[in-house]
C-alpha cells in the first residue's frame, strides 16, 4: 500500500482505545485524483467488547442524566464542533465536495444537533421519562388511570451510514439517540470515513461526552449484528441492495432487534399545471431541479431524479435546464469556481454510468455528454467527474426503469403529463420515496396531490411565490420535520423533533392508581395526594416547589353586579351574560351565566399572592375548560396544585399548575394549566 506524509490511517475507536488499521483495511482514494489517500478497517476488531461497553458503560451513565442534562451536553458537543469545523472542511474536499456541500454536511450536521438539543429542553422534562400523552381514566371513579411513557433502551445504538454526508449522516442520527440516552457504534461507509474519524475525534477530545457514549468502526464491521439483542437498535442509511441484506440478518429478526432503513429512493418533483412558462412557479421549478441536480454532485438521497411536467411545457422546461446546466462550472472542488465537483469515487462514477445507461433505453439523453465536458484544474480520467445528465422520457406509463433505477449522481429524468391525475400516477410510481416535490400556486392542486400520494412519500414540499424566499429545498432533510419514507425509500423514519428521539426509546403503558403514576411520572395526576400548602407556593423559589402543593381558596360568590360589571368594563355583553331570557332559549344555559373570564380572573384573585416574590410572570395557559354553567348567587372555590416543573435555565423555571375551580356542590366548572416563571 503507498504512503506517504499525507497518506493516513483511519482508526476505530473502541471500547476506549483508538485502533489502528491492519489485516483486512480498505483503501480509500481520493474523488479528485484517484490516489490512495487512506486505510480503514481491522479484521480483528473486538466487536463484542465494543458492545458490552457501550451496553455497561456508555448507557448507564448516559442514563443517569436527565433530558435537559443530556440536551445542554448536545449543544455545548454543537458549538464545540463549530470552533472546529475547518478541519472538517479542509478534509471533506478528497471526497469530491466543494465548500457549498460541506455547509451542507458539516454545517447541517451542526445544526441538526442544535435543533436537537432545543427541542430537548423545551419539549421534553427535564427527567428519566418522557411522557406520551395525556392520562387516561380506566376506572370509574378516578383510582385506576393509564398513562404511556418512554425510557431510554438499555442496549446501543448501531449507525451504519451512507458515503454522502459523512458528518451529518452521522450528527442527524447520533443527536436524537444520546438525547434518548442510548450510546452509539458509528460505522459510517469507507469511503469517506475518514471525515466521520476526524470529526469522532473531536468530540471525544471535546470531553463532554461520558465514557463509551460513542464509539466508531471504521473499515469493516464484523459480525457485530449477530451479537444485538432486543435492547439495540439497529438504524441503516444506504442503498436498497445493502439494506435487504442486512435486515434479513436471521439473528436481528430472531431476536425482533429494532432495524432502521433509509434508502434511496426515486423522488420526484411536479411543475403544477398552473406553472406555465412566464410564471414564478416555472422558473423557480427550473431553479429547484437544477441545484438538486447539481448540490453534492447529485449524490444526495433526497435529489430529484424524475421531474413531471405538464406534456405542453415539456420543451420549455428541457430548454429552461439545459441553459442553467450549460453554465455549470465542473471542476476540481477546491477551486473558489467551482460549481460542482466530484463524485465520490471511480466505483460510484462507473455505478452511475451503468445506471445511466439503463435509463437511457427508455429515455432520450438531451443534455450531458459523459465521454465529452470540461473540467476545470482536473484530470477527468482520474478523478470520478462527471456532467450533469437530463433525459427526457416519452413514454412515462410504458417506461420501468425511469421510476425504479436510482443513478446516485448528476442525473435526472423529464417526462410529461396529460392532467394530475397522471401526474399523480406516475408521482406514486416510485412505489415509496422520501421527498416529492410539487410547484403550484394552486390551493386545489396541492390538496389533490396530498390526498392522493402522501402516503407514498415521507415529505411533502410545496413551494409556490410566497414561500420561495424562505423555503428550504426540495432537498434539505430538517431536524423538525420527519426524514424517511415508504417502500423504496426504506420504511423507516427518522428526526421529527422528539419523534426521532423515540425510535431509540421503548414505549411503556403504564397503569395504577393516580399516586403511583404520579411517582412514576413526576406529573402530578389528578386523585394523587395533595401536599402542604404553607407557606403559600407563591412564596416558594422553584426550587423549594414540590409536585403535588396544593392550595385550595374560596369560596366566593358571583353575584348579578359581578356579571354587569364584567361586561361593561370589558365589552363582552354576549347575550348569554345580559339577557335571561335568550340565554335560557340556548341549549347550554339556564338563563343569564358568569363569563368564563370572569371566573378565572376571580381564581387569580383567590389564589394569587400578591407581595413580589419568587413568581416572575404568568406566561399562559392550557388545555382551558368550562365544563358547566355559574349564575350569579353560585360561589365558587379554587384548587391549585403543582403539576410539573421544567427549569428553563439558571435564574428561573417553568411551573405547570393545575387549576379546578368548583361551584358550592363540589362539581367542576372549570379546569386549565396555568403557566409560570418562578426564580429559583
Ligand atoms: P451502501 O453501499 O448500501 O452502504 C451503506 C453502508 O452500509 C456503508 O456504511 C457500508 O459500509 C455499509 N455496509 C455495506 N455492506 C455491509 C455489511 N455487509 N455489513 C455492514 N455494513 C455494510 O450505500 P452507499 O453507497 O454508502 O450510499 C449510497 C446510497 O445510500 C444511495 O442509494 C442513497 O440513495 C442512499 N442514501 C439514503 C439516504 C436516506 O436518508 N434515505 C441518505 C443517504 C444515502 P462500506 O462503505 O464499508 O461498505
Amino acid at each position: 500500500m503507498p504512503k506517504d506524509a499525507a497518506f493516513r490511517d483511519i482508526h476505530s475507536f473502541a471500547a476506549g482505545q483508538w485502533v489502528a488499521p491492519a489485516a483486512g483495511a480498505r483503501r480509500i482514494a481520493s474523488a479528485i485524483d484517484g490516489e490512495v489517500i487512506a486505510c480503514a478497517g481491522n479484521d480483528a476488531l473486538d466487536v463484542q467488547s465494543m458492545l458490552a461497553y457501550a451496553r455497561e458503560r456508555g448507557g448507564p451513565a448516559l442514563r443517569k442524566l436527565t433530558f435537559h442534562d443530556r440536551a445542554r451536553m448536545l449543544k455545548a458537543l454543537a458549538l464545540h464542533l463549530k470552533e472546529h469545523r475547518q478541519a472538517l472542511y479542509d478534509l471533506s474536499f478528497d471526497t469530491g465536495a466543494i465548500q457549498s456541500d460541506h455547509l451542507i454536511d458539516v454545517d447541517g450536521g451542526i445544526g441538526t444537533m442544535l435543533v436537537i438539543a432545543s427541542k430537548g429542553r423545551r419539549e421534553m422534562p427535564d427527567g428519566h421519562a418522557y411522557l406520551d400523552g395525556p392520562v387516561e381514566q380506566l376506572g370509574r371513579h378516578g383510582h385506576f388511570m393509564g398513562r404511556h411513557i418512554a425510557t431510554p433502551l438499555q442496549g446501543a445504538a448501531v449507525h451504519i451510514n451512507a458515503f454522502n454526508f459523512p458528518v451529518w449522516g452521522m450528527l442527524e442520527k447520533l443527536a436524537p439517540t444520546l438525547l434518548a440516552g442510548v450510546p452509539a457504534i458509528v460505522k459510517p461507509a469507507t469511503a469517506t470515513c475518514y471525515v466521520t474519524e476526524a470529526c469522532v475525534r473531536i468530540m471525544l477530545d471535546s470531553g463532554l461526552l461520558p465514557e463509551g457514549a460513542l464509539q466508531l468502526v471504521t473499515g469493516g464491521l464484523g459480525d457485530m449484528l449477530d451479537h444485538l439483542d432486543c435492547q439495540d437498535v439497529v438504524s441503516f442509511t444506504g442503498s436498497a441492495e445493502t439494506a435487504l441484506k442486512l435486515r434479513a440478518n436471521p439473528l436481528l429478526l430472531e431476536r425482533s432487534t429494532r432495524f432502521m432503513a433509509e434508502q434511496d429512493s426515486l423522488n420526484a418533483s411536479v411543475l403544477g399545471p398552473d406553472a406555465t412558462p412566464g410564471t414564478p412557479e416555472f422558473d423557480l421549478f427550473v431553479k429547484e431541479v437544477h441545484r438538486e441536480m447539481t448540490a453534492k454532485a447529485g449524490q444526495k438521497c433526497t435529489a430529484i431524479r424524475r421531474i413531471m411536467v405538464p406534456q405542453a411545457s415539456v420543451d420549455a422546461v428541457i430548454a429552461a435546464v439545459k441553459e442553467r446546466l450549460s453554465k455549470i462550472q465542473i471542476g476540481d472542488p477546491r477551486r473558489e469556481t467551482t460549481q460542482m465537483g466530484a463524485l465520490v469515487s471511480i466505483g460510484q462514477k462507473r455505478d452511475v454510468l451503468k445506471k445511466a445507461a439503463l435509463i437511457e433505453t427508455e429515455a432520450e439523453r438531451v443534455f450531458g455528454d459523459p465521454d465529452a465536458f470540461a473540467v476545470d484544474g482536473a484530470d477527468t480520467t482520474k478523478g470520478a467527474f462527471l456532467p450533469p445528465m437530463l433525459f427526457h422520457c416519452p413514454e412515462p406509463d410504458t417506461a420501468l426503469r425511469v421510476h425504479d433505477t436510482e443513478a446516485f449522481g448528476p442525473v435526472a429524468t423529464v417526462m410529461g403529463y396529460r392532467d394530475l391525475d397522471h401526474a399523480i400516477a406516475l408521482l406514486n410510481r416510485g412505489q415509496g420515496s422520501l421527498v416529492a416535490s410539487i410547484i403550484t400556486n394552486s390551493g386545489d392542486v396541492a390538496r389533490e396531490v396530498a390526498m392522493s400520494s402522501a402516503a407514498f412519500h415521507g415529505r411533502l414540499y410545496f413551494n409556490n411565490r410566497t414561500s420561495m424566499k424562505e423555503a428550504t429545498g426540495h432537498g434539505a432533510p430538517l431536524p423538525h420535520m420527519v426524514h424517511g419514507g415508504p417502500g423504496r425509500a426504506g420504511g423507516g423514519e427518522e428526526l421529527g423533533g422528539v419523534r426521532g428521539v423515540l425510535h431509540y426509546m421503548q414505549r411503556t403503558a403504564i397503569q395504577g392508581s393516580p399516586d403511583i403514576l404520579t411517582a412514576i411520572s413526576n406529573h402530578w395526576v389528578p386523585g394523587a395526594q395533595e401536599k402542604s400548602d404553607k407557606p403559600h407556593p407563591f412564596a416558594r423559589s422553584f426550587a423549594k416547589i414540590d409536585i403535588g402543593d396544593t392550595l385550595h381558596a374560596g369560596p366566593r360568590t358571583i353575584t348579578l353586579e359581578d356579571i354587569e360589571t364584567f361586561a361593561h368594563f370589558t365589552g363582552d355583553t354576549f347575550y348569554a351574560h345580559m339577557d335571561d331570557k335568550a340565554a335560557a332559549a340556548n341549549p347550554f344555559f339556564p338563563g343569564r351565566v358568569a363569563h368564563g373570564y370572569l371566573l378565572l380572573s376571580f381564581a387569580a384573585g383567590l389564589f394569587v399572592q400578591p407581595d413580589p416574590g419568587p413568581v416572575l410572570a404568568n406566561t399562559g395557559l392550557d388545555n382551558l375548560r368550562f365544563m358547566a354553567p355559574v349564575q350569579p348567587g353560585d360561589a365558587i372555590s379554587v384548587r391549585l396544585t403543582v403539576k410539573a416543573k421544567t427549569p428553563r435555565n439558571e435564574e428561573y423555571g417553568e411551573v405547570r399548575w393545575h387549576v379546578t375551580l368548583t361551584n358550592q356542590e363540589g362539581a367542576a366548572v372549570a379546569e386549565y394549566e396555568l403557566l409560570t416563571m418562578n426564580a429559583f
